[in-house]
């Protein structure tokens, strides 16, 4: 029996669409090389949809290992051309999944973070470095 309670439907229209364990999904068929990708099958609405749709995998041409490979890369602080060279695929490649990867992390993001407090600070500022204001006290020392 396929564990299936971490997916839910794909199709906007339908009443059970983002609900997850509703036991509306059955696995209909698998495919992919070695037949390691399931086809999931939504008994409310009657669509199906691969178990990878919605996330930075879905249609990937490249094996799984390399596109994790990348976006730990990319998650330890690789830039891309390093990703790039590191892994071993160009850097367009690692441009799309890093977007791919962005948002997917931004609609998990909505959905599991009930509330995102407003950030004094302004919105978003590099992980990496310090803000202006911050600079400058260091450079006045
Ligand atoms: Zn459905």
């Amino acid at each position: 029996m396929d564990e299936l309670s971490r997916f839910c439907c794909q199709n906007p229209q339908c009443a059970d669409y983002g609900e997850r364990g509703a036991g509306n999904l059955t696995a209909c068929m698998r495919f992919g090389k070695e037949k390691r990708l399931r086809l999931l099958y939504c008994q409310t609405c009657h669509a199906r949809f691969s178990e990878r749709k919605g996330t930075p995998l879905f249609a990937a041409r490249l094996p799984e290992a390399t596109v994790h490979s990348v976006l730990e890369h990319l998650a330890e602080g690789c830039g891309i051309r390093k990703t790039s060279r590191l892994v071993g695929v160009s850097r367009g490649t690692v441009a799309r999944y890093a977007g791919l990867a962005g948002q997917h992390a931004h609609r998990v993001h909505g959905e599991v973070v009930a509330f995102s407090p407003a950030d004094a600070r302004g919105a978003v500022r590099r992980a990496v470095g310090l803000g202006g204001q911050e600079r400058k006290a260091l450079r006045s020392r």
